[in-house]
């Protein structure tokens, strides 16, 4: 049980990669705090893992999540899954969607970040370790994709903001990392596929890109996430690991 007596914090954890994260890391003996804005999804959740501790945070509200950091206390993960993919290039990114996407996908990290850190130094000093894991994607962190602008450049700000976090505090025994999965199928991806001008040929077109040819699957993610979290990676530290399935060769 690489996460046994370990609580951990997961943003998005309704659905997708943050659910499958919350119940790979529960069943590795975690405590898990699941939190997403989608209460629904978070029943749903527990109705999975009775012992998962489910609770409604929107990451782009500053107040809640200081009132949930209060609440938690001791923490040793934090992994900041929450994100939004928009479509297009700089010509389709109004200032509306450049600032929405960056609150979502990188100032919620700063917020959680901000809020979560002073109980994970504590316990930092009280065990000599904690770990957050920020989510990033391929699309930015070696390879550009089209129509992902100003995801691509949310993403590759998640990078930096992982390393700058990683170089501040990597004499604390605090560890950040971030993971730049693939395409991965998830509720989100077949929503992206579902609004496309033609649905068969999209998904035919994310798989062409995955030159293992197939989409991910969530649970081909988890064990990056269970291990960047545990203290296997205790020599880990200010990194973005790629599972991709090879498209950044
Ligand atoms: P998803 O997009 O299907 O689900 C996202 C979850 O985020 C939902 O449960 C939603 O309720 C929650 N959410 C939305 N706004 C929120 C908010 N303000 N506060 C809290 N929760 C909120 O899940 P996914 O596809 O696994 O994506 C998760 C992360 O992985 C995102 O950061 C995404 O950019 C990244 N990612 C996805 C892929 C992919 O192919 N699916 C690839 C690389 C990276």
């Amino acid at each position: 049980m690489r996460v046994e007596g370990s609580r951990i914090l997961v943003t998005a954890a309704g659905q997708g990669m943050g659910r499958a994260s919350a119940l790979a890391l529960a069943a590795e003996g975690a405590t898990v705090i699941a939190t997403d804005i989608n209460e629904g999804a978070l029943s749903e959740l527990v109705r999975a893992n009775g012992a998962i501790d489910a609770r409604r945070l929107d990451v782009t509200d500053q107040a809640a999540i200081d009132a949930l950091a209060r609440d938690v206390g001791r923490l040793d993960g934090l992994f900041n899954c929450a994100g939004f993919v928009h479509n297009g290039t700089i010509l389709d990114c109004r200032e509306k969607d450049w600032d929405f996407s960056f609150d979502l996908n990188v100032k919620s990290m700063y917020r959680m970040i901000g809020a979560f850190l002073p109980a994970m130094l504590d316990r930092c000093e009280e065990r000599g370790t904690a770990a957050i894991l920020n989510m990033a994607s391929m699309a930015s962190s070696i390879k550009g994709f089209p129509n992902r602008f100003v995801y691509g450049t949310t993403k590759a700000a998640v990078i930096g903001l992982t390393k700058a976090i990683a170089a501040d505090f990597v004499r604390t025994g605090l560890r950040c990392n971030a993971v730049c999965p693939g395409t991965v199928d998830t509720p989100s991806l077949r929503d992206r596929i579902a609004s496309a001008a033609d649905p068969v040929q999209a998904e035919k077109d994310f798989i062409a890109r995955q030159p293992m040819g197939r989409l991910a699957d969530v649970d081909d993610i988890t064990p990056m996430v269970i291990y960047l979290l545990s203290a296997e990676s205790r020599m880990v530290t200010g990194q973005a690991f790629s599972v991709d399935g090879g498209v950044t060769i």
